[in-house]
């Protein structure tokens, strides 16, 4: 059975030896978090997933009050899968009284300067500081993540660069619903209406990753962006092709490695996706 632990110590106690395979979580857990776990799990590592809301990464105080919790859900889920520990700390656990932490201020420049980093300001710096905390509390081999969250993977890349970590960061493809919505918490807070509406952001990323041999990218964005635009319902944040290590805009369809990512917010929820999107096969 697998083991909830909510104190530092008595997780870094069981830890001990182990070839320790990490999955950091918000909860409210789906497909795409079980995916992570199951690929920890498959690797033969011991697996750890926490589940903590993380103040300091919400821009928005609404984001954060109405971010869903369920953990009896999330640990029923948890023991069907190969999962060994799940760590579900306290607030006081992750940001004791007299820690003194880096501040990631512009730290993974220009990664956190555009998209996620320009338009929720502060969230890559609250990001940056909970997977530092985690990992130094974890301790980690192996740190698994989503695409979904591709700007934040490349951060977190940086981060363990940075840091000199001797962790190795899996990157894990993005787990989708039948209509080709990208799982995420913050679904549950959708109707079932909005649920096909919000299918609008991946039609977005299949139109541009379709449409890349034969326009140019600007091209691609002004039809998405009409789209968008024409259902008061949505408000489109961005949608932009990058480079996907620099994360620079390209301007020119001739580039072999772009990726696309857009942000938008329908009705009161705001949503997030990103798919490869290159001409040549490489
Ligand atoms: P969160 O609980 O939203 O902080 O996500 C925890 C981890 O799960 C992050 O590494 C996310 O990128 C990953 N994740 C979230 N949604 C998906 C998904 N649909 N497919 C794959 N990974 C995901």
């Amino acid at each position: 059975m697998v083991q909830v632990i909510k104190k530092n110590n008595q997780l870094q106690d069981v830890l001990i030896d182990k070839r320790v395979g990490f999955v950091p979580t918000m909860g409210a857990l789906h497909e795409g978090h079980m995916s992570l776990v199951e690929e920890s799990a498959k690797r033969g590592l011991f697996t750890v997933v926490s589940i903590f809301v993380n103040p300091t990464q919400f821009n928005n105080k609404e984001d954060f009050e109405l971010y869903p919790t369920h953990l009896e859900r999330d640990v029923a889920m948890l023991e069907k899968t190969g999962c060994d520990i799940i760590y579900t700390p306290q607030k006081d656990q992750i940001y004791p009284e007299d820690l003194v932490m880096e501040v990631y201020d512009h730290e993974f420049y220009p990664v956190d300067s555009v998209l996620e980093g320009k338009h929720r300001p502060g969230h890559f710096k609250g990001v940056a500081q909970v997977v530092h905390r985690l990992f130094e509390i974890v301790k980690p081999q192996y740190a698994f993540f989503g695409e979904k969250d591709y700007q934040q993977l490349a951060i977190i890349r940086l981060l363990c660069k940075k840091l000199s970590l001797p962790i190795e960061i899996i990157g894990m493809p993005t787990i989708r619903e039948k209509n080709g919505l990208a799982m995420s918490s913050r679904n549950e807070r959708l109707s079932e209406a909005q649920k096909e509406k919000a299918t609008l952001l991946y039609k977005s990323l299949c139109y541009a990753a379709e449409s890349f041999a034969t326009k140019q990218p600007q091209e691609i964005k002004d039809s998405i962006e009409k789209h968008f635009s024409s259902d008061d319902e949505w408000e489109l944040e961005y949608f932009e092709m990058v480079n996907p290590d620099t994360f620079e805009t390209i301007d020119s369809n001739a580039t072999k490695h772009a990726r696309a990512l857009v942000a938008a917010t329908l009705g009161k929820v705001r949503l997030i996706d990103n798919m490869k999107v290159t001409s040549h096969e490489v």
